[in-house]
C-alpha cells in the first residue's frame, strides 16, 4: 500500500506531521535564504542533515575554506530530523559477521564514540541525554502467536552471541531486566532530539559557512551542483544525502537503495523506562521524552515491500502495527498525536559508504537504518577523501 496514512482505528484521530517538530525551537528557527543565481566556493555540501553538518565542522575546523552548504528543504527536513533519536555506539555493522575484521568494529565504536562525545559538548545535555539503550529480543508481554515466538527465540540467541562478542572485545555490554522485559543494555549510547540537534548544529556552521535551505540540487557534475535556482561553480563538492542518495547519484544505485522507515508519537503517559529500547532485531525501536511522549518507529520486516520505495509518507499498515508495539510497551493504547515517515539509505552488507562518486564529487550515505553518529563519522571522512585524497576505513567500504 503506498496511500497517505488516514486516520487511526485505535485511536479514531487524525494525525500527521513530525512529533520531533512539535519542540518550540521548530517555530523560532530564522530559516536560511535559499540560493539565488550563481555562486562560486572551495567546497560545496550538499544535504543539512546531522551528515552535512559533520562536513561542515570538519571543514569549518580547517580553516580558511569559503563553504557553501545547501538543502532541498529546511535543516534536516530529510531522516536526520524525524528519526528515532537513539545514539548508537556502532551503527548497524554486525558484530557477528566473520567478513567484518575485529579491528573494523572497534575502530567504528572507537569513532562513533568520539562523535557522540562531540555532540554532548557542543550542545549538551537539552539535547544529548547518556540514558544508555536496551536491546529486547522480543516485544514485551507474551508472545502473541507462533512467528513472534519463533522470532523471540532465534533473537535470544543472537543477543547472547551479542553479548559474548561485546564481552570478548570489551565493549560495554550489561544484562537487562526491567519494565520492558529482559536483554541486553548498552551502557555507551545515548538518546537525542534530532530537530534540536540538526538546528543547534546548523546555527554554530552558520558563522563558518554560507547556508541556504529550500534548495534542491537538480544536478551535480565536477565543480558544477546545479540548483532550482541558481549553481554552485566548487572545486570539490561533498554530498552527505542517506535517503534518495541513488537518486540524486544514479550512478551508485548498485551499492545503495533508498528504504522508508516510519514513526509516530503520542500523547505524553507516566514514566515507562528511561533512554530508548530496540527490539526484534532492531526492527521495532522508540524513546520516551521528557514531557513523556513516546516517539516509537517500527515494522520494516512485516511489510518489506511497503518499505522498499522512495516515497515518506506514512501507510496505514505499518502505523497499525507501531500503534500496538506501543500498546505493548504502555500496557495500554495510547493516543497518537503525529505520524510520518522519512527515507533512509540501505546497503546489502550494513557498511556504510564513502565514495569518489566523480571527479572531485564524494558521497556518504548508506547507513542502514542507524547513521545518527555512523553519519557524522562518514562525513568527516567524505572531507578527507575530497581534500586530501586519504582513503575511507573499511568499514565505510561497502562492497555490497
Ligand atoms: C523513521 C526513522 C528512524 C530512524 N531512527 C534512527 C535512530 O534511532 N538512530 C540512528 O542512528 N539512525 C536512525 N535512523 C537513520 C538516520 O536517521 C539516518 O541514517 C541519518 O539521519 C542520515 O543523516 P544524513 O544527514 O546522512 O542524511 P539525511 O537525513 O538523508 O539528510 C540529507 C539532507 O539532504 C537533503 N537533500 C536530499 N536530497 C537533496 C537534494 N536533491 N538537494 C538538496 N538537498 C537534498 C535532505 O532534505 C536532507 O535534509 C532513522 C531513520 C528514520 C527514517
Amino acid at each position: 500500500m503506498t496511500s497517505g496514512y488516514a486516520a487511526s482505528a485505535a485511536t479514531g484521530s487524525l494525525a500527521s506531521g513530525v512529533g520531533w517538530d512539535a519542540d518550540p525551537r521548530v517555530p523560532a528557527w530564522p530559516g536560511l535564504a535559499p540560493l539565488r543565481g550563481e555562486t562560486r566556493a572551495d567546497v560545496c555540501v550538499v544535504g543539512l542533515g546531522g551528515s552535512g553538518l559533520a562536513a561542515l565542522d570538519e571543514l569549518a575546523a580547517r580553516g580558511g575554506l569559503d563553504v557553501v552548504g545547501l538543502d532541498a528543504g529546511r535543516v534536516a527536513a530529510g531522516a536526520a530530523g524525524r528519526n528515532g533519536g537513539i545514539l548508537s555506539c556502532g551503527g548497524a555493522m554486525s558484530l557477528s559477521d566473520p567478513s567484518v575484521p575485529v579491528e573494523s568494529v572497534l575502530a567504528l565504536h572507537r569513532e562513533t564514540a568520539r562523535e557522540l562525545g562531540r555532540l554532548a559538548d557542543a550542545l549538551g545535555p537539552d539535547v544529548v541525554q547518556p540514558t544508555g539503550t536496551v536491546v529486547l529480543a522480543g516485544l514485551p508481554g507474551p508472545d502473541r502467536d507462533e512467528r513472534e515466538a519463533l522470532e523471540r527465540e532465534r533473537a535470544t540467541a543472537d543477543l547472547a552471541r551479542d553479548r559474548a562478542v561485546r564481552e570478548a572485545l570489551g565493549l560495554p555490554v550489561e544484562d537487562y531486566d526491567g519494565p520492558l522485559g529482559h536483554g541486553i543494555r548498552l551502557p555507551d549510547n545515548a538518546v537525542m532530539n534530532p530537530v534540536r540537534r540538526a538546528l543547534g548544529l546548523a546555527k554554530r556552521a552558520a558563522g563558518d559557512a554560507r547556508l541556504h535551505e529550500h534548495t534542491p540540487v537538480t544536478a551535480i557534475r565536477p565543480g558544477v551542483v546545479e540548483t532550482e535556482g541558481g549553481r554552485v561553480l566548487a572545486d570539490r563538492v561533498i554530498v552527505a544525502v542517506d535517503g534518495r542518495l541513488d537518486l540524486l547519484l544514479p550512478r551508485l544505485s548498485g551499492l545503495v537503495r533508498t528504504v522508508r522507515l516510519q514513526m509516530l508519537a503520542t500523547e505524553p503517559v507516566e514514566p515507562l523506562f528511561s533512554g530508548a529500547f530496540s527490539a526484534r532485531d532492531h526492527f521495532d525501536y522508540g524513546q520516551q521524552d521528557r514531557e513523556g511522549r513516546l516517539l516509537v518507529g517500527g515494522g520494516r520486516d512485516r511489510f518489506a515491500a511497503e518499505s522498499e520505495t522512495a516515497e515518506a509518507v506514512p501507510t496505514e499498515t505499518v502505523q497499525g502495527w507501531i500503534e500496538q508495539v506501543v500498546e505493548r510497551v504502555a500496557g495500554r493504547p495510547v493516543p497518537v498525536t503525529h505520524r510520518w515517515a522519512a527515507s533512509v539509505g540501505f546497503t546489502d552488507d550494513g557498511r556504510a559508504l564513502c565514495i569518489e562518486a566523480d571527479e572531485g564529487v564524494v558521497a556518504c550515505g548508506g547507513y542502514s537504518g542507524s547513521g545518527n553518529l555512523v553519519g557524522p563519522v562518514a562525513a568527516r571522512a567524505a572531507v578527507r577523501l575530497a581534500l586530501d585524497g586519504t582513503p575511507p576505513p573499511d568499514y565505510l567500504r561497502s562492497t555490497r
